[in-house]
């Protein structure tokens, strides 16, 4: 898909507290028809242990719609779910979790075009409400596959507040990533390799704006949580629009896709991994981090990348593979090339001012 041919937004976008509870009523109210049509609930085993009470209801208000336990996130799985859903003539799809199930329930949802209801229980990244989907294909190894975007997007703010504290840090790490990803994106258009598309721009910005300059810090409160779903579904959306990830991805997803890849012993979230990238990013940018370090440390962001184990020497090989990991992105890597000392120089002040 380019910037020429067309787009789909959601037809439903609910931030609601207790929205859970009476997520038929809210598709009622947006989208009547598929009331009453043979639904299919996508979870994991594990958050059907914990919302058990949550997903049985859902179950019930979408006429006894049957809850499957999906397994790996993987490309597999979620043809086999498609295959169901295509033979059992099953008409909706509602993903209820996280980053993994959402995105299988999409790909699923995608390939056997049943309209796809998305619910997630964090809020870990921007992938939500994204044209894409990261599923495992051969093995561990993982690729981004274009989809469709969900249909419904329903967010129960109860759910996120009491979701892991790592979860929601990550969402924020993946929106303030825009930040530097914009800034590549400028510099790819400027090297004549894409094109800006400005409403996809706009959106990304204000994205990253709303949350950045959030004047309620309290991760746990009401106010910040709506903030930060819609701002997760707005980066979305401008991926959507422009046809690509680049509102949303520039050198510091580089850099996490760099650890995903080649340092899978490194346990950090997608959306940690892109906040580690943001400083570097901004650095090689010529941009002054400094605001970003203490919205950091506002929001008790770790970016000391030792307290992750990753030491000096992994920290210059991941900028290292980030240059070559996606072949054809543009971004500012192109113009720095920076040597150990600077990396090392970084690395510590990352540290010190975590
Ligand atoms: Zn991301």
């Amino acid at each position: 898909m380019n910037q020429h041919t067309r787009f789909n937004l959601p037809i439903c976008l609910a931030v609601e507290e207790d929205a859970f509870f009476h997520s038929d009523e809210i598709i009622k109210r947006y989208i009547p028809e598929i009331i009453g049509q043979k639904t299919l609930i996508i979870s994991e085993e594990f958050l059907m242990g914990i919302y058990k009470e949550k997903i049985c209801d859902i179950s019930s208000d979408f006429g006894g719609a049957e809850i499957y336990a999906m397994g790996s996130a993987s490309f597999d799985e979620a043809v086999s779910i498609a295959k169901k859903v295509c033979v059992e003539e099953i008409k909706v799809i509602i993903g209820i979790g996280g980053g993994r199930v959402l995105d299988t329930a999409k790909y699923a949802a995608h390939i056997s075009k049943a309209v796809y209801i998305c619910m997630p229980t964090s809020l870990s990244n921007d992938s939500l409400a994204s044209p894409f989907a990261v599923l495992e294909t051969y093995g561990k190894a993982r690729k981004t596959l274009d989809c469709k975007i969900p249909t419904a997007i329903i967010v129960d703010t109860n759910m996120i507040i009491n979701a892991p504290q790592e979860q929601t840090l990550s969402g924020i790490g993946d929106t303030i990533a825009k930040h530097t990803a914009l800034f590549d994106w400028k510099l790819a258009a400027e090297k004549g390799s894409d094109k800006i598309d400005d409403f996809a721009y706009a959106l990304s910005r204000m994205s990253f704006d709303s949350v950045y300059h959030c004047d309620q810090k309290d991760m746990k409160s009401r106010v910040f949580i709506r903030i930060l779903s819609r701002a997760l579904v707005m980066g979305g959306l401008a991926m959507e629009i422009a046809g690509s990830s680049r509102p949303c991805s520039g050198s510091e997803h580089l850099f996490a896709h760099a650890i995903e890849e080649h340092y899978p012993d490194i346990r950090i979230t997608h959306g940690l991994a892109v906040a580690l990238g943001t400083i570097p990013a901004c650095i090689f940018q010529g941009q002054d981090p400094s605001g970003l370090l203490s919205f950091y440390r506002t929001h008790s962001l770790s970016i000391d990348p030792s307290s992750y184990g990753i030491s000096e020497e992994m920290f210059a090989d991941m900028w290292e593979k980030a240059r070559t990991i996606r072949p054809g992105r543009v971004t500012v890597l192109e113009n720095v090339h920076p040597d150990r000392v600077q990396l090392n120089e970084i690395y510590h002040r990352m540290k010190e001012e975590a």
